[in-house]
Protein backbone atom coordinates (compact mmCIF):
# COMPACT_ATOMS: atom_id res chain seq x y z
CA UNK A 1 0.00 0.00 0.00
CA UNK A 2 2.80 1.84 0.34
CA UNK A 3 2.87 3.43 -3.58
CA UNK A 4 -1.20 4.05 -3.35
CA UNK A 5 -2.63 7.70 -3.66
CA UNK A 6 -6.68 7.37 -3.42
CA UNK A 7 -7.54 9.90 -0.94
CA UNK A 8 -9.03 9.24 2.37
CA UNK A 9 -12.62 7.72 2.18
CA UNK A 10 -11.97 7.11 -1.36
CA UNK A 11 -15.49 6.14 -3.54
CA UNK A 12 -14.27 3.87 -5.94
CA UNK A 13 -16.40 3.95 -9.12
CA UNK A 14 -15.33 0.23 -10.56
CA UNK A 15 -16.65 -0.97 -6.99
CA UNK A 16 -19.70 0.40 -7.58
CA UNK A 17 -19.81 -0.95 -10.78
CA UNK A 18 -18.76 -4.22 -10.34
CA UNK A 19 -21.50 -4.29 -7.54
CA UNK A 20 -24.24 -3.34 -10.06
CA UNK A 21 -24.62 0.10 -8.40
CA UNK A 22 -25.47 2.84 -10.61
CA UNK A 23 -25.18 6.80 -9.28
CA UNK A 24 -24.22 9.97 -10.67
CA UNK A 25 -20.69 9.55 -9.30
CA UNK A 26 -20.31 6.49 -11.93
CA UNK A 27 -19.61 7.39 -15.25
CA UNK A 28 -19.67 3.62 -16.56
CA UNK A 29 -23.34 1.91 -16.25
CA UNK A 30 -24.24 -1.95 -16.26
CA UNK A 31 -24.66 -1.20 -19.80
CA UNK A 32 -20.86 -0.90 -20.96
CA UNK A 33 -20.40 -4.65 -19.02
CA UNK A 34 -19.28 -7.19 -21.72
CA UNK A 35 -18.13 -9.82 -19.27
CA UNK A 36 -18.05 -10.61 -15.66
CA UNK A 37 -17.32 -14.00 -13.56
CA UNK A 38 -16.37 -14.77 -10.40
CA UNK A 39 -12.54 -12.85 -10.69
CA UNK A 40 -12.95 -10.35 -13.08
CA UNK A 41 -15.24 -7.83 -15.06
CA UNK A 42 -14.69 -5.95 -18.31
CA UNK A 43 -16.17 -2.73 -19.79
CA UNK A 44 -16.53 -0.43 -22.97
CA UNK A 45 -14.99 2.75 -21.55
CA UNK A 46 -16.94 5.75 -21.06
CA UNK A 47 -13.81 7.88 -22.25
CA UNK A 48 -13.14 6.58 -25.60
CA UNK A 49 -10.30 7.99 -28.03
CA UNK A 50 -12.14 9.03 -31.40
CA UNK A 51 -9.88 7.10 -34.02
CA UNK A 52 -9.83 3.30 -31.79
CA UNK A 53 -13.73 3.05 -30.38
CA UNK A 54 -14.08 0.09 -29.03
CA UNK A 55 -11.46 0.38 -25.64
CA UNK A 56 -12.55 -1.49 -23.12
CA UNK A 57 -11.25 -2.01 -20.02
CA UNK A 58 -10.39 -5.11 -17.54
CA UNK A 59 -10.85 -4.50 -13.63
CA UNK A 60 -10.42 -7.10 -10.90
CA UNK A 61 -13.39 -7.90 -9.16
CA UNK A 62 -11.76 -7.30 -5.50
CA UNK A 63 -10.40 -3.65 -4.74
CA UNK A 64 -6.70 -3.16 -5.22
CA UNK A 65 -5.28 0.27 -6.54
CA UNK A 66 -2.50 -0.47 -8.93
CA UNK A 67 -0.23 -3.53 -10.18
CA UNK A 68 2.19 -3.08 -6.59
CA UNK A 69 -0.74 -4.17 -4.70
CA UNK A 70 -2.35 -7.07 -7.08
CA UNK A 71 -1.81 -10.30 -6.21
CA UNK A 72 -0.43 -12.51 -8.63
CA UNK A 73 -3.06 -14.95 -8.57
CA UNK A 74 -5.42 -12.61 -10.51
CA UNK A 75 -2.88 -12.00 -13.69
CA UNK A 76 -3.79 -14.63 -15.67
CA UNK A 77 -7.64 -14.36 -15.12
CA UNK A 78 -6.81 -10.75 -16.15
CA UNK A 79 -5.23 -11.80 -18.87
CA UNK A 80 -7.23 -14.33 -20.25
CA UNK A 81 -9.82 -11.69 -20.62
CA UNK A 82 -7.56 -9.34 -22.21
CA UNK A 83 -6.85 -12.35 -24.98
CA UNK A 84 -10.53 -12.95 -25.18
CA UNK A 85 -11.14 -9.52 -25.76
CA UNK A 86 -7.84 -8.96 -28.48
CA UNK A 87 -9.37 -11.74 -30.58
CA UNK A 88 -13.00 -10.37 -30.08
CA UNK A 89 -11.49 -6.72 -31.19
CA UNK A 90 -9.88 -8.21 -34.35
CA UNK A 91 -13.33 -10.05 -35.25
CA UNK A 92 -15.82 -7.14 -34.35
CA UNK A 93 -13.00 -4.17 -35.49
CA UNK A 94 -11.31 -6.16 -38.28
CA UNK A 95 -8.59 -3.55 -36.68
CA UNK A 96 -4.81 -3.83 -37.33
CA UNK A 97 -3.90 -4.33 -33.96
CA UNK A 98 -4.86 -4.48 -30.46
CA UNK A 99 -3.10 -2.49 -27.89
CA UNK A 100 -3.17 -2.87 -24.02
CA UNK A 101 -2.31 -0.10 -21.33
CA UNK A 102 -1.98 -0.01 -17.59
CA UNK A 103 -1.58 2.82 -15.42
CA UNK A 104 -0.19 3.45 -11.98
CA UNK A 105 0.42 6.15 -9.81
CA UNK A 106 -0.37 10.00 -11.25
CA UNK A 107 3.42 10.09 -13.11
CA UNK A 108 1.89 6.47 -14.96
CA UNK A 109 -1.23 8.81 -15.84
CA UNK A 110 -3.45 6.61 -13.40
CA UNK A 111 -6.74 8.39 -13.16
CA UNK A 112 -8.93 5.68 -11.18
CA UNK A 113 -7.81 4.44 -7.85
CA UNK A 114 -8.60 0.55 -9.10
CA UNK A 115 -6.22 -1.67 -10.61
CA UNK A 116 -7.08 -1.63 -14.90
CA UNK A 117 -6.14 -3.04 -18.33
CA UNK A 118 -7.55 -1.25 -21.45
CA UNK A 119 -7.76 -3.27 -24.39
CA UNK A 120 -7.67 -1.44 -27.51
CA UNK A 121 -7.99 -1.94 -31.30
CA UNK A 122 -5.62 -0.08 -33.37
CA UNK A 123 -5.13 0.31 -36.98
CA UNK A 124 -1.83 1.99 -39.02
CA UNK A 125 -2.05 5.82 -38.74
CA UNK A 126 -4.41 6.18 -35.77
CA UNK A 127 -2.50 8.71 -34.28
CA UNK A 128 -3.54 6.67 -30.75
CA UNK A 129 -1.12 8.18 -28.48
CA UNK A 130 -1.43 12.09 -29.51
CA UNK A 131 -5.14 11.85 -29.61
CA UNK A 132 -7.29 13.22 -26.45
CA UNK A 133 -9.57 10.87 -24.62
CA UNK A 134 -13.31 12.26 -25.37
CA UNK A 135 -16.83 11.00 -23.63
CA UNK A 136 -19.09 8.72 -25.58
CA UNK A 137 -22.49 8.62 -24.83
CA UNK A 138 -24.12 5.85 -22.93
CA UNK A 139 -26.22 4.98 -26.09
CA UNK A 140 -23.35 4.55 -28.06
CA UNK A 141 -21.39 2.76 -25.48
CA UNK A 142 -23.94 0.39 -25.19
CA UNK A 143 -23.73 -0.60 -28.99
CA UNK A 144 -20.89 -1.66 -28.98
CA UNK A 145 -21.14 -3.39 -25.68
CA UNK A 146 -23.61 -5.79 -27.34
CA UNK A 147 -21.14 -6.28 -30.28
CA UNK A 148 -18.56 -7.52 -27.99
CA UNK A 149 -20.07 -9.43 -25.72
CA UNK A 150 -22.08 -10.91 -28.66
CA UNK A 151 -18.59 -12.30 -29.94
CA UNK A 152 -17.02 -13.02 -26.54
CA UNK A 153 -19.70 -15.43 -25.56
CA UNK A 154 -18.91 -17.58 -28.79
CA UNK A 155 -14.82 -17.67 -27.92
CA UNK A 156 -13.29 -20.69 -26.98
CA UNK A 157 -9.58 -20.08 -25.79
CA UNK A 158 -7.05 -22.35 -26.42
CA UNK A 159 -4.47 -23.03 -23.97
ZN1 LIG B 1 -12.37 -0.40 -6.44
Amino acid sequence: MMYNHAPENYTCPFCLLIAGVETNHVQSVQSDVVYHDDSVTAFVGSGQWKNNHGNTIIVPNEHFENIYDLPLSYAQDIHRVAKMLALTMKAVYACEGVSTRQHNEPAGSQDVWHYHLHVTPRYIDDNYYATQRERMSISERAKHAEKIRKHLAIIRLQD
